[in-house]
């Protein structure tokens, strides 16, 4: 039979890459395409002498091409950092809107199944504990956070009305907080946030007074969900992710620990519109998926603390992104 081909944008992304390593494992033929605005060609290197893997080079909100057959469509691409999405505004808010409007075309015109990464932030900084996917967010459209917030909330619309009016077979998933290998170092999430911290030997710097929570989902349990409600047949936004919450203060001291750093919690402000209160009510994935998350937080902090452990002295100590300049303008 037949391979079945599977387009990733964002494939050269913390996620996108564990996903193309994920469908190569499934014995499918994967097209990976990324613009490397935030995402990095290491990532996939090791993907590029297997038969059934392509990558193109692309921004995905300009119009997308792919030759040939597609079964199935992971829109992926995306700013998903909060400093990320600080410095790239504009970006952030095209490839979620007109990115996805382009890979909904694509999907109607190859009658691909498309599914699309949406978040936790479709909530907001929400007034609903835990978040069900019910539940409509609370969100500043004007503030820092809306570029990311709301063109995620365009793209779910959009999604949508392509599944209602054109009868597009759609997947929306909502991510909370995911981590693992693989996440930038300096991309200013918590985690590799910390965990660089510690190994240069600086403080750790908590936002607030660290009493704001996240609930904190290891990759692999993350790819699973995904690769589940691709091939289920419910169209609606499905939440995943872990539903252990921990307030960023104790997660600091879990980091200070896995880490044997000798350094200090430090506080900084809290950003504007930094959500208070995250975690996923995870039933829907159960009962429609079957799915549960598996992997404790000690075990997965211990797999991603000797990844970045492994990195050159050069990703430790680099301030920015390489490709921020070309895109910055
Ligand atoms: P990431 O920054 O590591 O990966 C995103 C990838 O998309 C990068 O490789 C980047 O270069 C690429 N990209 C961005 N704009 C593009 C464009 N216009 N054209 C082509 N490629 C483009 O981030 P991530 O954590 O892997 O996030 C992946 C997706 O998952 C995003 O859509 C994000 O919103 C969503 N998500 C992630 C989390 C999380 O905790 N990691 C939580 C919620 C949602
Ligand atoms: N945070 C922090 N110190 C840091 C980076 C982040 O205290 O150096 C906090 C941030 O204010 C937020 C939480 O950690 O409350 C998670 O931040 P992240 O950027 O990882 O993701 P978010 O869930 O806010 O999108």
């Amino acid at each position: 039979m037949a391979k079945k081909t599977i387009l990733i944008t964002g494939a050269a992304g913390f996620i996108g890459s564990h996903l193309c390593e994920r469908f190569l494992g499934e014995e499918f033929r994967v097209v990976g395409m990324d613009n490397l605005i935030t995402g990095d060609l290491k990532n996939i290197e090791h993907l590029f002498k297997h038969a059934d893997f392509e990558f193109y080079e692309h921004d995905v909100s300009t119009f997308v091409h792919v030759p040939g057959n597609l079964d199935y469509i992971l829109h992926f691409a995306s700013p998903a950092s909060p400093i990320d999405y600080l410095k790239i505004p504009i970006q952030t808010l095209k490839v979620s809107s007109l990115g996805t409007h382009n890979l909904l075309g694509l999907a109607r015109a190859k009658n691909s199944r498309i599914l699309v990464a949406s978040t936790s932030e479709v909530y907001g900084d929400p007034l609903v504990h835990p978040q069900t996917e019910e539940y409509f967010g609370n969100v500043n459209p004007i503030g820092p956070r809306g570029v990311y917030d709301e063109a995620k909330r365009f793209q779910e619309a959009i999604t949508m009305a392509y599944h209602t009016f054109h009868g597009l077979e759609t997947r929306i998933v909502r991510i909370f907080n995911t981590y693992g290998p693989k996440m930038r170092l300096n991309d200013g999430r918590v985690l590799p946030a910390f965990i660089g911290q510690a190994l240069r030997g600086e403080d750790l710097t908590v936002f607030g007074e660290g009493q704001q929570t996240r609930s904190f989902c290891y990759i692999d349990d993350l790819v699973d969900g995904i690769y589940k409600l691709l091939f289920s047949d419910y169209a609606k936004p499905v939440n995943i992710g872990n539903n252990e919450e921990i307030t960023i203060k104790e997660f600091a001291e879990e980091i200070i620990e896995l880490t044997g750093t000798n350094q200090k919690i430090v506080y900084k402000s809290l950003p504007q519109d930094d959500p208070m209160q995250r975690k996923p009510d995870i039933t829907k994935a159960q009962e429609v998926l079957g799915w549960n998350p598996k992997i404790k937080r000690s075990e997965g902090l211990k797999i991603t603390y000797e990844y970045f452990k492994s990195l050159t002295k050069d990703d430790l100590y680099k301030k920015e992104h390489n490709t921020f300049e070309k895109y910055i303008r």
